[in-house]
């Protein structure tokens, strides 16, 4: 679990008004819900079987004695929070949500513990475009961040839930007689998750399913005509993707729809956005039928992204457009006041005043280590006079002197390049 320092947050302000840009261009809301759970929610929610459930979550009896679970992902939650406060009665949504995740795994590059994710979630809507839509507002997103060239989107159906049982089954007979040559956590899933064998990290396991039988001839009629519509939505749109049958998530809500933006950036840890239809949580988890799809990005590893392909403008880290130097007691007086007038009439300037005293010198070297491009500088013998200097601290810009009364202009004058 990170702390995310002063000199890190910057990104990450910067990566969220990113999307929550894009997320309002398209009329999505925000829905915050707590970080704890009940346990029996992710269990029958993200399903008893996968990998979250079996070995990641952070379960633990409270006082009354109720289990409860740190949310190792944000769907189940936002599902029972529209469920219960009755967001899906006859209506469609279009939500998201961001906010720490908590998985027990085992830390890396780009694997944490606590991590964070951005997250959508529709409700009410069965067709296509929906789907489509998620996956064009994620690819707007990463064009905007400057990754287009190094994501992939991949893309796949799982069916309806009866064509994946008759697949399922198929496969489990034909993995049977290969058995002994499966990778350790392949046999595992072999009867209970066998799906997921399907992108096994296993070059042995990847070898053996070349010759299994393909979902492709079990897919039902509707599912495909589904896929179809998807495909011809984001043909249509520009978005280009890859057919990938061995794509499976790593939850077990999964129907129809399912897609991964993948990086080769980022070594073993590349997938920075991923998402599907998940039509049946909704009755799984007690609700009314309701079709339903989502998405959710990785924060830290879009960020990694980011950092690793030099994407982060350098404006980012620009956090102060002035630092007021003051020299001497007067000059504190008046320039505490004078700040303060700075700051009503400049709306969103961002000045920090000199606090603790300090020679000039010593305070020069603090403006010039703060980043901001402008030094405002305030002695007592200028106080008398009623004087201010301001002086470009990044350019070659001659230092000006002017009245208290005129320094908004000039500071204006002086932000605006
Ligand atoms: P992976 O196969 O990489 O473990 P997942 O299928 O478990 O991913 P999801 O539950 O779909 O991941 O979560 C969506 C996104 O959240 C992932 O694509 C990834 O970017 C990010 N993510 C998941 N687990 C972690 C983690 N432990 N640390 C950091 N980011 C994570
Ligand atoms: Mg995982």
């Amino acid at each position: 679990m990170n702390d995310i320092l002063p000199d890190a947050s910057p990104v990450w302000q910067y990566l969220e008004a990113q999307v929550r840009a894009v997320l309002d261009q398209y009329g999505y809301r925000e829905i915050r819900m707590p970080v704890v759970e009940p346990t029996a929610l992710f269990k029958r929610g993200v399903g008893e079987h996968t990998d979250i459930v079996e070995k990641e979550m952070y379960t633990f009896e409270d006082r009354g004695g109720d289990s409860l679970t740190l949310r190792p992902e944000g769907t189940a939650g936002c599902v029972r929070a529209a469920m219960q406060h009755g967001l899906l009665h006859n209506q469609v949504q279009r939500l998201w949500y961001a906010g720490p995740m908590f998985r027990y795994e085992r830390p890396q590059k780009g694997r944490y513990r606590q991590f964070h994710q951005i997250g959508a979630e529709t409700f009410g809507m069965a067709s296509a475009d929906i789907d489509a839509e998620l996956i064009v507002l994620t690819a707007r997103l990463l064009s905007n961040l400057g990754l287009s060239e190094h994501v992939t989107l991949h893309l796949n159906t799982l069916g309806s839930s009866e064509a994946r049982a008759e697949y399922r089954n198929a496969l489990v007979a034909y993995l049977e007689g290969v058995a002994d040559q499966l990778d350790e956590d392949s046999k595992k899933r072999l009867h209970t998750n066998p799906l997921r064998i399907l992108d096994s990290k296993s070059d042995t396991t990847q070898q053996l399913l070349n010759d299994a039988p393909v979902f492709d001839d079990f897919l039902d009629a509707e599912s495909r005509e589904h896929f179809q519509q998807l495909c011809a939505l984001l043909d249509g749109a520009g978005v280009s993707y890859v057919i990938n049958p061995r794509l499976v998530r790593g939850l077990d809500y999964y129907s129809r729809t399912v897609f991964e933006w993948i990086t080769d950036s980022l070594g073993a840890q590349g997938t920075v956005c991923g998402g599907g239809r998940y039509d049946g949580l909704v009755p799984q988890l007690g609700g009314k039928e309701t079709p339903a799809a989502g998405f959710a990005l990785g924060v830290e590893r879009l960020i990694l992204l980011l950092e690793t392909l030099e994407k982060i403008p350098s404006s980012v880290f620009a956090t102060l457009d002035a630092y007021f130097i003051l020299a001497g007691d007067s000059a504190t007086r008046e320039g505490f006041k004078l700040a303060e007038r700075l700051r009503s009439e400049i709306p969103g300037l961002r000045l920090q005043l000199n606090c603790g005293g300090g020679s000039f010198k010593s305070q020069m070297k603090k403006a010039d280590k703060s980043g901001a491009p402008l030094a405002l500088i305030l002695g007592d013998d200028e106080v008398a006079q009623q004087q201010l200097t301001i002086k470009p601290l990044r350019d070659d810009r001659e230092q000006v002197q002017c009245g208290f009364d005129a320094a908004t202009s000039q500071l204006r004058t002086l932000l605006a390049g």
